[in-house]
């Protein structure tokens, strides 16, 4: 645990709860893995910016030699905010408008297409320009069913019969295809399933000789539970190796290049969310541990059934040694509200913070203003250990700043 108790207490009392705080550290040790995970390739690393698009943490990841992956042009104009020039950003949309493709091929920002209906729509707003193409092998993986993003039964790219009516709606607008890209799915623990798709996948490269690159997707896990195993990072890459050095001996392109694109794996780790403990209750034999983090906060729980580690900083006596059987809820009118079900944790009471661990990622920027309340603040630890807000709360006044007021 690289946050410690007095650190914690003290963030809590200077910037209120619920609060996001970040390492620097950790942000940066977690890029530098991935980019120095295969030292000897041809290898660029995209991070997958949906995951985190804190402006800070973005230009943190920029200055650590990644690209971006931007998912619509809302995260276009925070990237290039952040200073990534328009030749690191990779557009992977999938069902836009004519207007945000639009968006991207005005910046001259690289735009992968998801269907042969948006292929042919890129190829009439831009003729005679560079696309890619997202393919879905047939193989997918993730820790849950909402997060599988290829396979059978997902709505992700194209699938691998239509490469022939891709081809003919390249030639149909003269585009050129520069790239393809595939991704699985989210937080794979076992290297094994995404080698097998990262194969599968680089099977369709064979049928487009003259490919810049091909992108074999994001998906990396990480440990949420304290029982589960790291993914073996070296062990995968080893095995990566193989696979993509005899791809390369087959392709014309000796120089193409391998791009990844993790979200999950950079910011992850980097984040710890703080609430505080506002009530404890005993309902019909459950005890209930009520706090400020509802699901507009941190929605995971709730939405994808996920686990988050979480521990209780006592206020006032540090040794509370005794334990008990909790679930910890937050402070939204559905029962469903329900951050952590049947944990052991020490004996608690109003005042104390809770931590959750590994709130770096898809955690922020899927936050809402549910039951009209105000998304928490963003911190920065930084490498000296000073802390610094990188992100306002929300307050009343940007509640309802939208609302067309005085119209009588
Ligand atoms: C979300 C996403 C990623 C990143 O997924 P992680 O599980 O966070 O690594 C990569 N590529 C695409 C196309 C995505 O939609």
């Amino acid at each position: 645990m690289h946050f410690e108790r007095d650190l914690i207490i003290k963030l809590a009392e200077k910037y209120g709860t619920p609060l996001y705080v970040y390492s620097e550290a950790v942000l940066r040790e977690r890029c530098r893995e991935m980019k120095n995970l295969l030292p000897g390739e041809n290898v660029r690393i995209n991070y997958s910016a949906k995951a985190n698009t804190n402006l800070d943490l973005l230009k943190i990841i920029k200055d650590e030699g990644l690209d971006v992956d931007a998912m619509s042009p809302g995260e276009i104009y925070i990237e290039q905010l952040a200073g990534f020039e328009n030749d690191r950003i990779f557009f992977i949309p999938n069902n836009v408008s004519e207007e945000e493709m639009k968006f991207a091929i005005e910046r001259d920002i690289l735009t992968s297409v998801d269907s042969l209906s948006q292929l042919e729509m890129f190829g009439k707003i831009n003729p005679g320009g560079k696309v890619a193409v997202r393919f879905n092998p047939g193989i997918g993986a993730g820790h849950h069913e909402k997060v599988v993003t290829a396979g059978e039964k997902t709505k992700f790219g194209v699938q691998m019969d239509f490469i022939p009516q891709v081809k003919d709606i390249l030639k149909k607008y003269n585009l050129k295809l520069v790239g393809i890209n595939q991704h699985m799915g989210s937080l794979f623990l076992d290297w094994h399933i995404y080698i097998e798709g990262v194969k599968s996948f680089l099977t369709i490269a064979k049928e487009f000789p003259e490919l810049e690159f091909v992108d074999i997707g994001g998906g990396f896990g990480v440990p949420y539970k304290p029982d589960e195993e790291r993914l073996d990072l070296s062990r995968l890459a080893k095995e990566l190796e193989i696979v993509i050095d005899r791809f390369i001996e087959q392709h014309p392109n000796k120089d193409i290049i391998i791009k990844m694109e993790p979200g999950r794996y950079i910011v992850a780790e980097c984040g710890v969310l703080l609430g505080t403990v506002h009530s404890v209750k005993q309902n019909y034999g459950t005890t209930y541990i009520g706090t400020d983090i509802g699901f507009n906060v941190l929605v995971r729980p709730v939405m994808y059934d996920s686990y988050h580690e979480v521990a209780i900083i006592k206020k006032n006596n540090d040794d509370g040694t005794e334990e008990e059987l909790v679930t910890v809820v937050g402070n939204i009118c559905e029962s469903g509200d329900i951050l952590a079900k049947d944990r052991m944790l020490p004996k608690s009471e109003p005042g104390d913070i809770i931590t959750v661990f590994n709130a770096g990622a898809y955690s922020y920027c899927m936050s809402s203003n549910y039951n009209s309340r105000l998304r928490p603040a963003e911190v920065l630890i930084d490498l000296e250990g000073k802390d610094r807000l990188i992100r306002k709360r929300d307050t009343l006044e940007s509640l309802t700043q939208n609302f067309i007021l005085d119209q009588d």
